[in-house]
């Protein structure tokens, strides 16, 4: 077998030569982002470093192919290559998760989002109007029908985690663009645990009678029951739409099985593809036959024309992940964030939820006094990338914050285990009990600005040196 480290390194060799010369501003930032990106302790929940294999397939003249439409059904000539693509993505999806369908266009998580709104309502709310007004398509209807839709169109309600309880923007914040096309509640968290209360979620639904049930977050630190999730969704006639952007990786892992795994249960499920999945950056949405037909016409309808290289490079992540050392991978993730959470504790630190299940941690800084915004910059400053996050009832508001958010994918790719995860909190903590809260320059408490002890900065990038030093990123490419 050919060394594959020797020919990844003079690919991307080759590679950066060929971009210096048109840009070499752009072949230097790159460069300088691998160092970036080898020399810190990257905590961010939301990231991961896909393989060399994802990353140069999507390096190809896919590219520069148009292919609106679906597979052997293009708007466009001379599909055939990105037939091939897009089936191989879906057909590993499918067979990944176990889902009835997978649709594999959506750029992103956001994107796959908007294609499980738009499918549910042309599903649920244009379909049912169509039988009723005898018409075959949306085109026969008159204007007199659209005005009577309008009015009469009913339930169009949507039912979210709220983005403080750990949920994502896109499922109902009233900002965003699903607070507006949809009427929204949203459901949060026990005040006093933390944790979802499925029986203060099921009165919520009674009363509102949601069209969509959303389930899923972006800092939650527990595992969801989705089965509990079906009953709810049941009870109220809602269709049942899980996002797991975040722990896709946990379920094709088969971390979350059962009642944890969303896939079975839920009537479309949503993710991103880079995250705990370490795909390239991209969406996916699994259907169940019922759906498929509406998904299927995401793009042009929803979306632009498909990222043909992405698609690839998706099919290549999908390869991936159904190996047993994929599966090996996601059990060390949900390990290290148990290990990390400890770590906090037994150092006295305030965890949201007291703890974790799943591949993420929310530290309260509080305790130390500092805002999430204080905290996050004290730690990059010693070499921790990580990002502030709200907390439950934030006190210091949804831009400073109180909490910082913290995720084991991406340094458990790098090989990290119990020992490093245990230092990583040690170290953590030694920097935020270092920090002390700024003042204004009218002299007044700062929630930003902040003063990081003489040479702990230091003592960090040092200590986390010696264990990034043991586990190289990328250790196939040597560009020096
Ligand atoms: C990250 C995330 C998204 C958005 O993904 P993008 O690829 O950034 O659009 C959507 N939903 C949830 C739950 C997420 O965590």
């Amino acid at each position: 077998m050919a060394d594959i480290d020797a020919l990844t390194s003079s690919a991307y060799a080759h590679a950066l030569e060929v971009i210096a010369s048109v840009e070499p501003r752009i072949a230097d930032a790159t460069r300088a982002e691998l160092a970036d990106q080898r020399s810190s302790l990257k905590l961010i929940a939301s990231e991961n470093y896909a393989s060399p294999a994802v990353l140069l397939t999507m390096g190809t003249w896919f590219s520069d192919k148009y292919a609106e439409g679906t597979v052997g059904h293009r708007f466009y000539a001379g599909c055939q290559n990105v037939d091939t693509v897009e089936a191989l993505a879906a057909e590993h999806a499918r067979e990944l998760f176990g889902a009835e369908y997978a649709y594999v266009q959506p750029h992103s998580g956001i994107d796959a989002n908007l294609v499980a709104f738009w499918s549910i309502l042309a599903h649920r709310v244009e379909g049912p109007w169509l039988e009723k007004a005898a018409a075959k398509n949306v085109n026969d209807l008159t204007e007199a029908d659209w005005e009577a839709l309008r009015k009469e169109l009913g339930n169009q309600r949507l039912l979210g985690m709220s983005l403080d309880a750990g949920g994502h923007l896109t499922h109902g914040f009233r900002p965003n663009i699903s607070g507006k096309m949809f009427h929204q509640q949203q459901y949060g968290t026990n005040p006093e645990t933390g944790l979802l209360d499925y029986d203060a979620l099921l009165a919520k639904a009674r009363e509102f009678k949601p069209l969509v049930l959303v389930a899923g977050y972006s800092a939650y630190p527990r595992r969801v029951n989705f089965a509990k999730m079906r009953e709810i969704a049941d009870e109220v006639g809602a269709t049942l739409m899980v996002d797991m952007a975040h722990f896709a990786g946990l379920v094709a892992g088969k971390v979350f099985t059962g009642e944890e795994n969303p896939v079975p249960y839920a009537d479309i499920v949503t993710s991103t593809t880079h995250k705990s999945l370490r795909g390239p950056r991209g969406g996916l949405v699994l259907a169940t036959g019922e759906l498929a037909p509406s998904v299927d016409r995401g793009c042009p309808m929803v979306l632009g024309g498909p990222m043909s290289h992405v698609m690839a490079a998706k099919a290549v992540a999908f390869a991936e992940a159904r190996t047993e050392d994929f599966q090996a991978y996601a059990h060390r993730v949900a390990e290290n964030a148990q290990t990390l959470a400890e770590g906090f504790l037994k150092r006295g630190a305030k965890l949201v939820t007291g703890g974790t299940d799943n591949h993420l941690v929310l530290l309260d800084v509080t305790s130390f006094g500092l805002t999430g915004r204080q905290a996050e910059s004290a730690l990059l400053d010693a070499g921790v990338v990580t990002n502030r996050n709200s907390v439950p009832a934030d006190p210091n508001g949804a831009w400073y914050t109180s909490g910082i958010r913290l995720g084991t994918p991406a340094l458990t790719t790098r090989g990290f285990g119990a020992e490093e995860f245990d230092r990583v909190a040690e170290l953590m903590v030694e920097v935020l009990r270092n920090t002390t809260p700024g003042t204004t320059k009218a002299g007044t408490p700062s929630q930003a600005s902040y003063v990081l002890a003489d040479g702990v900065a230091d003592r960090v990038r040092a200590a986390s040196a010696e264990m990034l030093d043991k586990h190289p990123l990328y250790p196939g490419i040597d560009l020096s």
